[in-house]
Order: structure tokens, then C-alpha cells, then sequence
């Protein structure tokens, strides 16, 4: 019998979006860009748990709240725990991520408590490419906040962004560096322009991302490696083929600050494939 291919899909909430004061060069939520994107505080909580609900309707198994910022402060780390304790009592069987930057060993045993039970910190890219495209804080601040992860006792989404004008030396470094700190998942996320944005331009070709995914499955081989941001932009129609290259595991629905495709059209188009959709992290 021919084993299915499952397939591991993955909403995310902005739920506090545009408000940084960090200068990351590939970000449109610094202020220091002025990119003309939704900015707003904080989401009520109310609606963040009505996009927990469609999220579990459009087949996701994780949801995750992001926040702008540097770190968790502790207005928001208590916004986040409120958010995920609404979330707990009223959707079940949705496994909950927090995305919220820089945070210590306690702040995630807050997190923890609240119930989530993974948290993403991407290092974005390798840590001598990392003062080229941000001044403000430093890629060693980012790789001690996933170790804290691991102490805390969370699982560990880590990834990063490619296309921003790294080598390729720079790309094999960061999934090293990734691969180091043993994460569960890994978003690859490919570089987005937007004509605000001090990097205007992405550098890859599809041939070249193609080809970065297989090397990340080669290097890092984690249990779920996800195509993030970028996937509809970068391969156009051949964004299906990126499971042929070791991918299993993609975002449903609308990006942080750009659109995704239409839930129910990429549900169709993988079901059309012959791929399972896993209802399970663990499956
Ligand atoms: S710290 Fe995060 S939210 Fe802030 S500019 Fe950098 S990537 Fe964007």
C-alpha cells in the first residue's frame, strides 16, 4: 500500500502589528520604514479567538500569535497569555504557537502555563550576514532566545528568511546554526519586496529556492519543514512542487502583513495531489 504524504498546515495572527522600533531591513512592521501596512496595538481578543475557529475550520493543527516588537514585555506577555487563555476555552485541539521576539527563560514558562506549547524565533539569516540587515540588536540575542525555548521546556519553531542578497555560504551557515538548536519545525520564508523596505529586491530564482528547501531538509531534516511568507510569490505556479523538494508543512491563509492564498484553494489543490492533511501534530 502507498503510504500518504502528510501534509501540516499553520495559521498565523498578527496580533499586534507594525509597532517596532527595530530597524530590520526586510521588515515592513518597523516603524523606521514606513511601509503603508495595517498598525494597531493590540487585537481584541474576542476576534483573535473567531480567527482561531476559522483556522481550525481551514484545517490548520497550529495557530500562532505574533507580536510586533523587539521582546516580550510584560504588557505583552500578558496580553499573549490572555489571548491564549480565551483560545484554550473555546477552540480544542488547536496547538498554539507565540512569536514574540526576544524573551527569557521565565517569560516562556509564563507562556507555558497559559498553554503554548511552541514558540517561533527565527534567526532570519547567518550571524555574520545579520548586522547587513539589521543594527538595533544582535543574531546572538535571537539564537539565546531559542535555547531559552528549549529550557523552558516549549518546542522550538526556528527558521528564517532567504532572498535578501546572502551568499550562499550565508544560507548554509544559518541552517547549521538552525540545525544546532534542534528545532521541531522550520519555516523557510523567501524574501517579500515591498518598495518601502531599504532591500528592495529578491534575489533568488525558483530554480535557486528549489534548491535551498532540498538543502535545508538535507542539513536540518526537522520533523516539519514549512515554505512561510514568500511561497506565492516565489514559486507562482509551481508552489505545489516545493513538497517534492522535502517541504511538508505550509501557512494557511493570509501572511503577517501580506495576502495568502484563499484557504479553500490551497486545501483543494493539495487534496487534488493526493495529499493527507494531518489533523495532528504527531502524525
Ligand atoms: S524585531 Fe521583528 S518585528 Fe521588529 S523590525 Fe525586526 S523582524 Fe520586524
Amino acid at each position: 500500500m502507498i503510504k500518504k504524504k502528510y501534509i501540516y498546515l499553520c495559521a498565523i495572527n498578527n496580533i499586534e502589528s507594525g509597532t517596532c522600533n527595530e530597524d530590520c531591513k526586510f521588515c515592513t512592521q518597523s516603524t523606521k520604514h514606513k511601509a503603508i501596512i495595517l498598525r494597531y496595538k493590540r487585537k481584541n481578543i474576542q476576534d483573535i479567538v473567531d480567527e482561531a475557529k476559522m483556522a481550525k475550520k481551514n484545517k490548520a493543527i497550529g495557530y500562532c500569535l505574533v507580536t510586533a516588537g523587539l521582546g516580550l514585555t510584560d504588557d505583552r506577555l500578558e496580553f499573549v497569555t490572555q489571548a491564549a487563555y480565551a483560545i484554550k476555552k473555546e477552540v480544542s485541539d488547536i496547538n498554539l504557537i507565540a512569536c514574540n521576539g526576544i524573551a527569557s527563560i521565565e517569560q516562556l514558562k509564563e507562556l507555558k502555563k497559559a498553554g503554548i506549547s511552541r514558540y517561533n524565533h527565527n534567526l532570519e539569516t547567518s550571524q555574520s550576514f545579520y548586522k547587513d540587515v539589521c543594527t538595533t540588536h544582535l543574531w546572538e540575542d535571537r539564537y539565546l532566545t531559542c535555547q531559552n525555548v528549549h529550557s523552558a521546556g516549549l518546542g522550538l519553531v526556528c527558521g528564517g528568511i532567504l532572498g535578501m542578497g546572502e551568499s550562499n555560504m550565508d544560507r548554509i551557515s544559518m541552517f547549521n546554526s538552525i540545525a544546532s538548536l534542534n528545532p521541531k519545525t522550520v519555516p523557510l520564508n523567501f524574501f517579500h519586496p515591498n518598495e518601502a523596505l531599504p532591500m528592495v529586491h529578491n534575489t533568488l530564482n525558483i530554480h535557486i529556492a528549489f534548491d535551498l528547501i532540498k538543502k535545508a531538509k538535507q542539513i536540518i531534516n526537522p520533523e516539519k519543514l514549512m515554505v512561510a511568507g514568500g511561497r506565492e510569490i516565489t514559486f507562482k505556479n509551481y508552489e505545489y512542487d516545493i513538497f517534492k523538494y522535502g517541504a511538508n508543512s505550509i501557512v494557511i491563509g493570509d501572511y503577517l502583513t501580506t495576502s495568502g492564498n484563499k484557504a479553500t484553494k490551497d486545501i483543494k489543490e493539495l487534496e487534488k495531489l493526493g495529499f493527507e492533511i494531518s489533523t495532528s501534530c504527531d502524525k
